[in-house]
């Protein structure tokens, strides 16, 4: 389980975010949905420390950090342990083929030995059909199946929390549904996700919560169904904007 108690991003003209309290359960998928501008990035970002908060408290499990305080870099190694995360620019090593995208992590970061991070990549390319990817390079892939190799590239870490921030904003319709079964299918896996989407179809089927950030605060938290029958005047004219 994360948790963010009171958690604060400062710019000098602007409040990105403002004291922001959000649970994001275990084995399940979190959306976080919002306006453009509203702090979605900055909230994701602020799980794993690419933005540093100005202040709150992170919990993940029994690991609980003041960011009001300097973290060490041993801390915030020790946040980033538990998170993979897939950009919405995909950024795969262009030198490396889709096999070696997958296990060089594992090698270098997690130390597993080359045999091991091989059959686990094969695994991952098996499990999502992608084995005929494996030779080649990120150039020789499409948009859809670059950013599908991106995801498996997280999930080759075995990280505890996949965090996804607009994984398919760049993608045209057909590539963004290959790339939305895959998240789809790793839903129904219980993996633990969070994810930053426009895309409110995906979010009402895939996510067990909506996290709904508005001009930097929480406007909504709870149950997906809950979330798209809202009577708030916000939410319904976010969704209808929405559509
Ligand atoms: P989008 O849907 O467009 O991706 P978002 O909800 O992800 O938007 P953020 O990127 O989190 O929004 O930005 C939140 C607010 O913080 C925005 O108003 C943005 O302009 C502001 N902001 C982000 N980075 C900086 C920065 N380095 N300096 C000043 N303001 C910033
Ligand atoms: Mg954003």
């Amino acid at each position: 389980m994360i948790k963010v108690e009171n958690l604060s991003k400062k710019y000098p003209d602007k409040d990105a975010l403002k004291e922001i309290n959000v649970t994001f359960p275990a084995e399940e998928t979190t959306a976080i949905v919002g306006p453009s501008g509203s702090g979605k990035s900055t909230l994701l970002q602020s799980l794993n420390l690419l933005e540093r908060p100005t202040s709150g408290q992170l919990i993940i499990d029994d690991l609980s950090l003041d960011l009001g305080q300097n973290l060490s870099k041993s801390q915030v190694l020790e946040v980033r342990k538990h998170f993979g995360m897939v950009f919405q620019e995909k950024a795969l090593f262009t030198h490396l083929t889709v096999l070696h995208n997958l296990t060089e992590g594992p090698i270098k970061v997690r130390k597993i030995s080359k045999d091991q991070a091989l059959k686990k990549a094969e695994e991952l390319l098996a499990q999502f059909g992608m084995e005929e990817l494996a030779d080649r390079y990120p150039y020789q892939l499409s948009g859809g199946q670059q950013q599908r190799v991106a995801i498996l590239r997280a999930l080759a870490m075995e990280p505890q929390y996949l965090l996804l921030d607009e994984p398919t904003s760049a993608l045209d319709p057909e590539l963004e549904a290959q790339v939305l079964r895959v998240l789809r299918d790793l839903a129904q896996k219980e993996t633990s996700m969070i994810v930053v989407t426009h895309n409110m179809a995906f979010a009402r089927q895939v996510a067990d919560k909506i996290v709904f950030i508005d001009n930097g605060a929480v406007g909504y938290d709870g149950k997906t169904e809950d979330f798209f029958n809202s009577t708030d005047p916000r939410i319904q004219q976010f969704l209808g904007a929405m559509t």
